[in-house]
């Protein structure tokens, strides 16, 4: 076999493979398979064995399999339409082998009557009878040997079969280059990893299921975590390369505001605040994400931040996901800068033009100090005099590339902090923020109790007014949440607006109802209602979520709570608990829940550390699902799995950092970088 050091052949188009045209090329496209290296990524999942012969009494309908029989009898119909039949046998049965596209002159070839011949492929079943269609080999019976093997088996799209798709591999395979090791000897010897070439032809020349587990695979999925962190790695040398003017603040008027504030700060969040003061007081760009579980106290920490900025003559903007919880900082921060003479606005898709006009024409000339709102905040036509700092919300859902925009988009004398309470599973720590510094506020304020949960069957839901009552009475607020806004036909869910209804009745005029579909004036009322005490229930869908501060609010009722996944379960009942009352939180399922739904429900009982719970979580659903990690915009691992790989992650973790000094990193690993698509965000 040929062996080639030139990784350029693992970025050639598929059409350089023979038998691959337009056509082709176009199914591999959806395949997501564009050139060579797709291909050789794409490992199988499994094998077919055709060495065996099995007898006919022993088929399995719908698998593979070989048999060994004699040809019987043509059947070719004369009609358009109707498949050619061969019948087959031996002793141990019979079989029909037909043909839906083959002429006849080349049946009567390869199956001469009377012959003894090797079939392989699908085993069907019709009209009483086993069948074969369109065989995948036809062999002499002499010729068995050139199928004793053991056949890897890919999933498939559109337009391509597999003798086709594999036939792609194996002129891959041949060709495959035999690249420099980029890992250092230690590594190679502690895992006992065998080359890349080596594992990559080793995982495709499968003999049993594919064992994610085996040292081929898991040396493969270890250079997808090794490119991974060292890419965000140098995202962030790049980021800090660029030097800006260290913002110089007295304090004064952050600590006017502390003082100002109806509770002390906790220790965790005076950490923070340092970290962040460091960060802008330093000529470093500041790259940081605030992590802290929901409840913890993020917001005033970034307010206090943005007064700093403002304070040494700086504007700054803070986006929020949604236009409730930005209008929420908004008014919050309205009323801490009331003391100033500083301005504070509001910019969102919804406000009118008049006054975004003048909005627009104010951050421009620095009118305005302080801008918050939603994504529009990121318009093109936003243009900021002296933007100094970018504050991003509950902002999971953001990638590296989208980082990397904001902080383009920013400018060079804009710090960047973002906050989320999503929390994230060790593991995947470094692999989501390896280019960002992280602060954690690990502590929640003191005076909080652990919020009681509870889950109840619905058809219970009686039980639970006679506690609501003495709960109002007691001068408490309840959200209660429902998955949709208006009944529907196909999904059994609870709909807001039914409920809405029906809880009106027993608690007349003291119900509110608010959900997605409302203009930005009515849900504003209603919150403001809510905030004032003139409603005691609010009925609401999943808008309220993220971020919603309403501390007098203690009780948060979720129908059909096995709708959701942990994480965003934990989210919800974040809404309650924030002040110093007891929150309490009441899951509604219904009886036919699967076991999974059981467990979310019960780990979301025995905890509220929110890092537990992802913990939990990841590792019963896999990491693909957890919430916000599909939508993170972060590419998915195409190999590595964290919950499976877990030592690997952790020893990447180590490695990375002992490396990180290295002079060379990118030169060592060029290859590999290019292998998982990363050497562009690195030469961007
Ligand atoms: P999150 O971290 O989830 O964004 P918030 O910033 O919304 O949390 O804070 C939750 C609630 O806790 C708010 O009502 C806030 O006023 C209150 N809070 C924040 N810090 C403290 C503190 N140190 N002591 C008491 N309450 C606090
Ligand atoms: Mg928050």
């Amino acid at each position: 076999m040929e062996s080639y050091k030139n990784i350029n052949f693992l970025f050639e188009k598929v059409s350089v493979l023979k038998g691959v045209g337009n056509k082709i090329s176009v199914f591999l496209k959806k395949k997501g398979v564009k050139n060579i290296n797709d291909l050789i990524l794409d490992f199988p999942y499994s094998y077919t064995d055709r060495s065996k012969i099995y007898s006919l009494d022993k088929l399995e309908i719908g698998k593979v399999a070989t048999v060994r029989v004699k040809v019987d009898k043509y059947n070719f119909p004369r009609k358009r339409n109707l498949p050619n039949k061969v019948l087959c046998s031996n002793d141990t049965g019979k079989i029909n082998i037909i043909f839906f596209n083959s002429r006849e002159g080349y049946i009567r070839k390869v199956l001469p009557i009377n012959d003894w011949v090797i079939i392989s492929g699908k085993i069907n079943y019709y009209k009483a009878n086993y069948q074969i269609a369109n065989p995948d080999y036809i062999l002499p019976s002499h010729q068995n040997e050139s199928l004793q093997k053991i056949i890897p088996k890919y999933s498939l799209t559109e337009g391509i079969n597999e003798k086709k798709y594999r036939s792609l591999i194996e002129q891959t395979l041949l060709k495959i280059p035999n690249l420099d090791e980029w890992h250092p000897d230690e590594i190679i010897k502690e895992f006992k990893f065998e080359s890349w070439r080596d594992s990559i032809l080793k995982v495709h020349n499968i003999k049993e299921d594919i064992d994610i587990n085996s040292k081929f695979y898991r040396r493969l999925a270890f250079d997808e975590i090794i490119s991974h962190i060292l890419a965000l790695y140098e995202n962030r040398k790049k980021v800090k390369k660029i030097k800006k003017k260290i913002k110089i603040f007295k304090g004064i008027l952050s600590k006017k505001i502390i003082n100002n504030l109806p509770f002390k700060l906790t220790s965790g969040q005076n950490d923070v605040i340092s970290e962040i003061n460091i960060d802008l007081q330093s000529n470093n760009r500041m790259f940081r994400i605030l992590q802290g579980d929901v409840g913890s106290g993020k917001t005033i920490v970034s307010l206090i931040s943005a007064c700093n900025v403002i304070e040494s003559g700086y504007q700054c903007a803070l986006m929020a996901p949604t236009e409730i919880l930005a209008k929420q900082h908004f008014n919050l921060a309205k009323e801490i800068f009331k003391a100033t003479n500083y301005n504070v606005e509001f910019l969102s898709s919804k406000i009118d033009k008049k006054k975004r006009i003048n909005v627009l024409k104010d951050l421009k000339t620095k009118k305005i100090d302080f801008i918050i709102g939603t994504h529009s905040l990121f318009q093109k036509n936003v243009i900021f005099e002296k933007l100094g700092l970018i504050i991003i919300d509950e902002q999971h859902k953001f990638g590296v590339k989208q980082r990397m925009e904001l902080s383009e988009k920013g400018g060079r004398e804009c710090d960047l902090l973002l906050m989320s309470a999503t929390p994230i599973p060790r593991t995947m720590m470094l692999a989501m923020y390896g280019d960002m510094d992280i602060s954690k506020i690990t502590e929640k304020p003191l005076n909080r109790k652990k919020v009681l949960t509870l889950s109840k069957p619905e058809n219970k839901i009686n039980d639970i007014w006679p506690f609501l009552k003495k709960e109002i009475k007691n001068n408490n607020q309840i959200f209660w949440i429902c998955p949709l806004i208006d009944e529907s036909k196909n999904l059994n869910y609870s709909s807001a607006k039914t409920k809405f209804k029906f809880i009106n009745k027993k608690f007349p005029n003291r119900v509110g109802l608010i959900h997605g579909s409302l203009d930005e004036n009515e849900k504003e009322l209603i919150l403001e209602k809510f905030q004032n005490k003139e409603i005691d229930i609010l009925v609401s869908t999943t808008v309220i979520e993220v971020g919603i501060d309403f501390p007098n609010a203690n009780i948060i009722i979720i129908e059909n709570a096995n709708k959701y996944g942990l994480a965003q379960l934990h989210q919800l009942r974040g809404r309650v608990g924030r002040g110093i009352k007891q929150g309490n939180c009441i899951l509604l399922f219904s009886q036919t829940i699967s076991e999974k739904a059981i467990k979310r429900i019960k780990i979301l009982k025995s905890s509220n550390d929110g890092f537990y719970i992802a913990d939990q979580d990841m590792k019963l659903r896999g990491y693909g699902d957890i919430l916000g990690f599909k939508q993170s915009g972060i590419k998915h691992f195409r190999l590595a799995d964290p919950v499976l790989h877990e030592d690997l992650f952790n020893v990447a973790e180590n490695y990375i950092q002992k490396i990180q000094h290295h002079f060379n990193t990118t030169k060592t690993y060029q290859n590999l970088l290019k292998i998982f698509d990363k050497a562009e965000i690195i030469n961007d």
